[in-house]
């Protein structure tokens, strides 16, 4: 889907929400509270009423679209745009894009991100594991080390990731915000969650965190780091890649990001990943739009509740 054929196919907001009602309800619209099929269409207003609860709604209730004022025609057109920047969008851009605020901008990502959360796939086959360390610099006072050199990945602030990805061309990755202190714990989870242990063999680089844990329940290799960076084929190039565009993204498009947003961010570079060959990406986006679990849960957690992944 091009940014002309959405022009084309949707070029009002009347077509755009009749495009929504098709994907979520077919040739049954259901009112989204109860689920009563007891409804009548208005038809100059488009939108629902439901005879049973005597309330009216539109296909946006309970979908990332909810409350918006921004026409639908630029919400696709949203979508299109991020999903085609490999590296990452900028608010700031999008807003230029579209037409928008700033704030405008950033809220129309962010809930398009929630619609790319939670992709589980199951990984089989040589699965490559590393962490990663992303985020702003740390202060000057705190980032020399004895030898004067620049302090680098662990004891400083910056965030890390962990993941899991198949050694194939068409490979799927997972990922996800760790805290320093339960990253093993954390990666034998994602290990078990994600990986189909029996049919899959892991590559890890010489990292602390994978322990005698891991070889008790895969079959591991290890490429050591100091020594080479591939052995006879062994390595782990197609994690450190997927790695380096989020941090190219993250540098060059996000510079600034709280922990908080974090696993949206590495969620929307996992689901580019992982679609990179889909031609069908747009439709099914649009379709996740529409879940309702992926609306506001993600948007306005629950307390004491953070965003899961990413995967
Ligand atoms: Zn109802």
């Amino acid at each position: 889907m091009d940014i002309q054929q959405i022009y084309k196919l949707y070029p009002t907001q009347r077509e755009c929400l009749h495009h929504l009602e098709d994907i979520r309800w077919g040739d049954d619209p259901a009112c989204p509270n109860c689920g009563s099929f007891n409804v009548t269409q208005f038809k100059n207003e488009l939108r629902w009423h439901c005879n049973d609860e005597n309330k009216s709604y539109s296909v946006l209730k309970d979908t990332i679209f909810e409350g918006t004022r921004l026409p639908l025609q630029k919400w696709f057109y949203a979508i299109h745009l991020m999903l085609s920047a490999k590296k990452g969008l900028s608010a700031m851009q999008l807003s230029r894009n579209l037409g928008v605020t700033w704030n405008t901008a950033w809220y129309t990502a962010m809930r398009i991100r929630c619609a790319m959360q939670d992709q589980s796939y199951i990984l089989e086959g040589i699965i490559q594991s590393d962490s990663t360390y992303v985020g702003g610099k740390p202060r000057k006072t705190n980032i020399r080390s004895k030898d004067g050199k620049n302090k680098r990945g662990k004891g400083t602030k910056k965030e890390q990731i962990i993941g899991y990805v198949e050694q194939r061309p068409d490979g799927k990755v997972v990922a996800k915000r760790v805290n320093k202190d339960v990253e093993t714990l954390e990666l034998l989870q994602l290990l078990k969650k994600n990986v189909k242990i029996d049919k899959s063999v892991l590559i890890t680089d010489e990292g602390k965190e994978y322990t005698q844990e891991f070889d008790k329940i895969i079959q591991r290799y290890m490429v050591k780091h100091k020594k080479e960076f591939s052995n006879h084929g062994i390595n782990t190039n197609t994690i450190e890649s997927f790695w380096a565009i989020i941090k190219r993204g993250i540098t060059g498009q996000y510079h600034h990001l709280t922990k908080r947003y974090l696993p949206f961010y590495i969620s929307e570079f996992a689901y580019r990943y992982n679609n990179r060959h889909n031609k069908n990406m747009f439709n099914e986006l649009i379709d996740d739009s529409l879940k309702e679990d992926k609306c506001f849960i993600y948007m306005k957690p629950k307390k004491g509740v953070e965003a899961e992944i990413c995967v």
